[in-house]
């Protein structure tokens, strides 16, 4: 039998299918003269660090942008978005040498806040962020509002993008749990559970400035502990040192 025909069917059906599904590539992204009088202007953490950071920051933003899709759903999306998109995603991993966010594809920006069915006209509108599950796997879903929000002067300990980047972190190891074991030194899991589950109780005590979202579980603890991390190191050092001490070495970064 000549199996000749068969092949070469398979073939076009094969090359069919990849470009059906294939992702849509970006470009590589450079970062424009704009962009980074963008990032001066809004991002005051990538503001605060030196020439060297700087740079290292720049990098991943562009690989970033270059790689991952963003787009409105209903809304229009400014290169200001994009920048903040790429600055949430950017300031959890600035000190990992070579890691990237290999379970995401794209981030979705919606107007508002969203309901679990991501109906963002009507029904309860109260979600700010979610990182998919099941279909909705490799995509991350942002309210532009909250995104935009989180970066402005008056967000104090907040900020929706970071969050979600964190629980993408998380969820690196394959369980979103508030224990990102890639970047955990062997031995450190019991003693970051046991502080973590501490902190827990002193925010349930009201002994706690951490936002009271944080108990609802071990996620959503290291997700809210690490927009304040992030967003006023300062701070948590002095009112958590060892919480700060944690996701310092967590996150391989001295903010403060
Ligand atoms: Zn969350």
């Amino acid at each position: 039998m000549n199996i000749y025909p068969y092949f070469i069917l398979l073939v076009f059906f094969a090359l069919a299918l990849y470009f059906i599904f294939r992702k849509r590539k970006t470009s590589p992204s450079i970062l424009t003269v704009e962009d980074k009088k963008m990032l001066l202007a809004n991002v005051d953490f990538y503001a605060a660090l030196d020439t060297d950071k700087r740079k290292t920051f720049e990098d991943k933003l562009a690989h970033f942008l270059g790689k991952i899709n963003i787009e409105g759903i209903g809304t229009e999306i400014t290169p200001l978005d994009r920048i903040l998109v790429g600055a949430s995603a950017v300031i959890p991993i600035l000190g990992f040498d070579d890691w990237e966010y290999r379970n995401l594809g794209t981030v979705l920006l919606y107007p508002g806040t969203f309901n679990k069915d991501f109906q963002f006209a009507e029904g309860e509108r109260n979600i700010m962020g979610m990182v998919g599950d099941g279909y909705m796997n490799g995509q991350m879903i942002l309210s532009q509002s909250a995104l935009r929000h989180g970066f402005g002067k008056s967000a104090g300990r907040e900020n929706t993008g970071i969050h979600e980047f964190v629980h993408l972190l998380d969820k690196s190891d394959g369980a979103t749990d508030g224990v990102p074991q890639n970047f955990m030194k062997h031995g450190y899991t019991i003693p970051w559970v046991k502080m973590m589950h501490q902190e827990i109780q002193k925010i349930e005590d009201n002994q706690s400035d951490i936002n009271p979202y944080a108990i609802t579980n071990e996620a959503e603890f290291f997700a809210v502990a690490s927009e304040y991390f992030f967003e006023n190191p300062e701070r948590m050092k002095d009112r958590h040192p060892a919480l700060y001490d944690g996701l310092s070495k967590i996150f391989g970064q001295k903010l403060a």
